[in-house]
């Protein structure tokens, strides 16, 4: 009957269908430490492979394909162009874009997203500095550009750039899903977003001295927000003029590692259990987007997956950057991140420009309708 016609049938859809793509994933090797024994994995030599050797083990050695795999000798501007700079452009032009680390505590999360070492800056200020140098030579458009600085810890999301928000609400409109009173910033040069992440980096290791827990069981969420307009003169500024909102989630995840047993007491072991209900809701939400044949997503399961929903599947482009030791001794952990990212490279994303109308113009535009005979030039 005409009620089972599926709603994908749609124009708007459709559209999404035209625009369905993979979730990205780039594998990045960090050198082994003075203490670790390297040879752990082999990159192939097309960067697309990589095999987990298991010399000393009964086990098999285990080979993966990725869309990227940056070998130990990488450099920030190769994982940069690989993981993050399409998804930079897409987000100036109105798309959600969404940069995540996965990978074990130590693994080379922090320093792939935000190392602040001049010679060897992370994605997030390179994201950054990018966004600040499109606006520049946009002569056509002005922007605003916020940013938001968050951490999830034991399912509670604190604010860290205003951390007396400790306790924030994520909510759902038909824009989509978003943190509701979460303080933003106007940022507008790479410096600006670094001092915010600054104050926030700051924030957090009081937090966590103070709880006497370790940060690496937190995931942080930098948010950035760009809002673009026609930068014409307001006389030549139709009514209903259209704005662009693009947002760019830059995610580093909690370590991915199981929770050793002896640790697992009192606080530690509700730790557990709230560090790995995100993180394992993470996992069987990538699980059920990337089987065709499963009915129900459970996005609602955690807060992280409710806070990513449109990364997994919904309206964004995602790239996942999985980081990997080349250390012998952690090549169990290195196993189980590289399933998750080959599982993740299943999932489809479907996403489209964020369009709506600017009521700062037609505000502007009213007011001076009531108004006639202002200089409206000067504004
Ligand atoms: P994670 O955030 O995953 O726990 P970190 O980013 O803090 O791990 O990295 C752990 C250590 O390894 C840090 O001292 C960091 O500087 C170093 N490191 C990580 N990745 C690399 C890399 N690709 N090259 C050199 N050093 C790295
Ligand atoms: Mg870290």
């Amino acid at each position: 009957s005409s009620s089972l016609i599926p709603r994908r049938s749609s124009a708007a859809a459709s559209q999404r269908d035209q625009n369905a793509e993979r979730v990205k994933v780039v594998v990045r090797v960090r050198p082994p430490k003075t203490n670790e024994a390297g040879g752990a994995v082999r990159v192939g030599p097309d960067h697309r492979g990589i095999v987990l050797a298991r010399e000393n083990s009964n086990i098999p050695s285990s080979a993966f394909e990725f869309d990227k795999v940056l070998t130990e000798t990488a450099s920030q501007a190769d994982v940069y162009h690989a993981a993050v700079q399409p998804i930079v452009e897409d987000v100036l032009n109105g798309y959600n874009g969404t940069i995540m680390a996965y990978g074990q505590t130590g693994a080379g999360k922090t320093y792939t997203l935000s190392s602040r070492d001049p010679d060897a800056i992370g994605m997030m200020p390179r994201a950054a500095a990018a966004i600040f140098s499109a606006i520049e030579h946009d002569q056509g458009h002005s922007y605003t550009v916020m940013m938001s600085y968050i951490q999830l810890y034991m399912e509670l999301l604190q604010d860290l750039i205003k951390p007396q928000n400790s306790d924030l609400q994520i909510r759902e409109n038909e824009n989509g899903v978003y943190v509701a009173g979460v303080s933003e910033h106007e940022v507008s040069s790479m410096d600006d977003c670094l001092n915010f992440l600054h104050v926030g980096d700051r924030n957090r290791a009081v937090a966590f001295t103070a709880l006497n827990a370790q940060s690496s069981r937190s995931h942080g969420i930098v948010m950035l927000t760009i809002i673009k307009r026609p930068s014409s003169t307001p006389k030549h500024r139709a009514v209903g003029q259209k704005v662009k909102i693009g947002k760019l989630f830059m995610v580093d995840l909690a370590g991915s590692e199981r929770l050793k047993k002896s640790r697992s007491t009192g606080v530690r072991a509700n730790e557990a259990v709230s560090i790995n209900l995100s993180l394992t809701t993470l996992g069987m939400c990538i699980n059920a987007r990337a089987d065709p044949s499963a009915t129900h997503v459970p996005f609602r399961d955690s807060k992280l997956t409710r806070l990513l929903q449109e990364s997994l599947g919904g309206n964004a482009k995602t790239s996942l950057v999985i980081a990997v030791a080349n250390a012998v001794q952690h090549s169990e952990e290195t196993l189980q991140s590289l399933q998750f990212g080959s599982r993740a490279m299943r999932v489809q994303t479907q996403a489209v420009v964020n369009e709506c109308l600017d009521f700062k113009v037609m505000n502007a535009e009213l007011m001076a309708g009531l108004d006639e005979g202002e200089d409206r030039s000067q504004q």
